[in-house]
């Protein structure tokens, strides 16, 4: 039983439409489903991916409305890892993201860079082989797309504690020091650790990760569950979250993980040319359409060139 790397990961944003410019507009990704937060349906959970929607590329939003800014501390994942092609890929973020007034830092090996609400991500070029999951976008050049996920950073100031549910429980191999390479048969990730900044600053609002999802076989997800149990990590029961299913636990240092399975997808409700077109609803939510979609903030999405490309 392995996880195939880095399902999705979570973060929480006080401003969709905002969220939407950066993450499509500026960034290039697709929407890949525009739905409700299945715990308060009266706010958006958007997510973003590659033009399929695959496990491994899948950034998703929250919508706090009103939600102050959040800054990340120990127990929380502060950075969000890319996979570039190339170099050139590099300079070419950096000077789209410097024209766009966004901050952004070339290093020797990476760029730096946050979205509009404090979000840390980081552009790295990979030698991983995996497939790389990018998206379509007018502005941005195929071979300079995103390619899906590197691997997260998170803050703990006791990584210790956590070495051997990741280790042994989980399956993770470390790689060196405070870092831990997450790979199945088709994909992998990485997920490491920093020290924290002081714990007095930390806080879970906008611009901050909520959660870190890792991709399970359908099959195994029961099982999954049960080994997390016996080691004393305290999972939920299988939750049906429609596009997949899922179980949650805090792992020792404090971020809150998820395994989630890879499938049914985001397919099962719309057309794979139209994903993140409309307001989709899981079925108990569907009675609630109208009044929905009158009370949610409208979006910047999807844009003409998709309209006019998927007809
Ligand atoms: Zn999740």
């Amino acid at each position: 039983m392995k996880f195939e790397g880095i399902h999705h990961i979570t973060a929480i944003t006080a401003d969709a439409p905002g969220n939407v410019e950066f993450y499509t507009g500026t960034l290039g990704l697709r929407m890949v489903k525009k739905s409700v937060n299945q715990d308060d349906p009266t706010v958006y959970h958007l997510f973003y991916g590659d033009e399929a929607g695959s496990p491994g590329a899948d950034l998703t939003f929250f919508e706090y409305p009103g939600a102050a800014p959040g800054k990340a501390g120990a127990g929380m994942v502060h950075r969000i890892v890319w996979r570039v092609a190339s170099q050139e890929a590099l300079d070419f973020w950096h000077e789209r993201l410097s024209a766009r007034g966004g901050p952004s830092e070339l290093t020797d090996y990476s760029l730096l860079l946050a979205d509009p609400e404090g979000l840390e991500h980081e552009l790295v070029v990979s030698a991983a082989e995996d497939e790389p999951l990018s998206a379509h976008s007018p502005e941005i050049p195929g071979e300079y797309a995103l390619q899906g996920f590197e691997g997260v950073r998170a803050y703990s100031n006791a990584p210790a504690l956590s070495e051997d549910l990741l280790g042994e429980t989980l399956g993770f191999k470390r790689v060196q020091g405070e870092l831990w390479e997450v790979r199945g048969d088709r994909r992998g990730s990485f997920y490491a650790y920093d020290p924290a900044p002081p714990e007095i600053n930390r806080s879970q609002g906008a611009g901050t990760v909520h959660h870190v999802a890792f991709g399970a076989n359908m099959d195994d997800l029961e099982a999954w569950r049960l080994r997390v149990a016996t080691a004393g990590a305290r999972p939920t029961p299988v939750i049906d979250r429609f596009y997949f299913r899922s179980v949650y636990f805090r792992e020792p240092s404090g971020v809150l993980f998820e395994m989630a399975t890879i499938g049914p997808g985001f397919a099962v409700d719309e057309d794979e040319q139209h994903l993140g077109e409309r307001l989709s609803l899981p079925p108990d939510f569907e009675p609630l359409r109208a009044q929905l979609e009158n009370t949610l903030t409208p979006l910047p999405y999807p844009p003409s060139w998709r309209l006019a490309a998927s007809g």
